[in-house]
């Protein structure tokens, strides 16, 4: 991994944005796409696309979609002391929540907070140990009383995202950093869209990413609408299952990228499951069979227009969803090789032999 790739996966993993406040990343990704594409495209919700136009208008339109949310936190209350209740925007296990560092993103600024934990001192002698869930973590900036809280501009609504640095791990095959799920996909597009900037492609490449996925694969819907693909590819980031064993687990570090044939809202089909087996095997690229207990917005892509051919192009990441995930570059490149060679070689009779086998 190149210098340049290093930092552009350590600014887009440090970015701060949660689900329906992506407004850090979109600015990001506009700035970085606009001299890659032809055009920007927006939808409603504010789902950001590049598009790499074809002169020939019956040319197939390959969607490309990460998305641009992280899983982080809503207040909704302020209380008399000045803290904050929460409500989770995605899932988060209650476990890797308390004694986490922050920031509150309020309309006058942002400012640093942690997430409440009990000292193994006031757990003595009570049974608190094990019972833990979000409703009972509060969130703490140091405000003094509900009053200053709301005089520094807090406000129920406002969005609390994981604080933490990207850092380049003892051996460099490995990152550790927040949002690998999906600030993944982001880079890898602009990753790809780079490599291909100077290529004749053989059909019109849409690449960019979504809003609102980690709450239910909502900006998927209108983005499919806007950008009327013919076949589309969500880029995503799914959890790794390889502390203790990798037999008979799904998503293993340094194997590849991820060739997901189900989850409970995706099936990968014939046609698009050859296609990506052949190019994974024509150009050497190393990928691993996964199987998901979650979704990703191919699961929405797929049922929208008249049905369009889906499949997903992951990574795995080990403790998603957390402040500190750990994710290998090799798998990274893996990845963009096959969304490169996708890229490049794309064309109708591609669309007319994944919709024979599909048939
Ligand atoms: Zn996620």
């Amino acid at each position: 991994m190149n210098e340049e790739t290093f930092k552009r996966i350590k600014q887009l993993t440090e970015l701060q944005a949660t689900s329906g406040f992506e407004h850090n990343v979109r600015e990001y990704m506009k700035t970085q796409l606009a001299p890659l594409v032809d055009k920007i495209e927006q939808d409603g919700l504010g789902g950001v696309f590049g598009v790499r136009e074809h002169q020939d208008k019956q040319a197939p339109r390959v969607m490309f979609a990460a998305h641009m949310d992280e899983v982080g936190f809503m207040v909704t209350h302020i209380t008399d002391r000045g803290l904050f209740k929460v409500t989770s925007l995605g899932g988060w296990n209650p476990y890797v929540v308390s004694a986490q560092r922050f920031t509150l993103q309020t309309k006058q600024g942002d400012y640093t907070c942690v997430s409440s934990s009990v000292p193994p001192h006031l757990l003595r002698g009570t049974n608190q140990s094990g019972d833990i869930s979000i409703d009972n973590i509060l969130f703490d900036a140091g405000f003094e009383s509900k009053d200053e809280a709301i005089a520094y501009g807090v406000r129920p609504g406002d969005t609390i995202v994981p604080k933490v640095e990207t850092e380049l791990l003892a051996n460099k095959k490995r990152i550790v950093s927040k949002a690998w799920d999906n600030r993944y996909g982001c880079a890898v597009l602009l990753d790809a869209l780079q490599t291909v900037k100077d290529d004749t492609l053989k059909s019109t490449i849409i690449a960019g990413a979504n809003v609102q996925e980690e709450v239910g694969l909502r900006g998927a819907k209108g983005s499919t609408v806007l950008c009327q693909p013919d076949v589309f590819f969500a880029v995503d980031c799914s959890p790794a299952d390889d502390l203790q064993t990798t037999n008979g687990t799904f998503g293993h570090l340094g194997k590849g990228t991820l060739l997901r044939i189900l989850d409970p809202g995706f099936i990968l089909l014939k046609g698009m499951k050859e296609y990506l087996l052949d190019t994974a095997e024509t150009h050497g690229i190393p990928y691993q069979y996964f199987v998901s207990k979650g979704g990703t917005d191919a699961g929405a892509a797929h049922q929208m227009n008249t049905g369009i051919p889906s499949a997903v192009i992951g990574v795995c990441a080990r403790y998603i969803h957390t402040h500190q995930t750990i994710f290998a570059i090799e798998d990274y490149e893996a990845a963009k090789e096959m969304i490169v060679h996708i890229m490049r070689t794309f064309d109708s009779s591609t669309l007319d032999t994944i919709k024979r086998m599909n048939g």
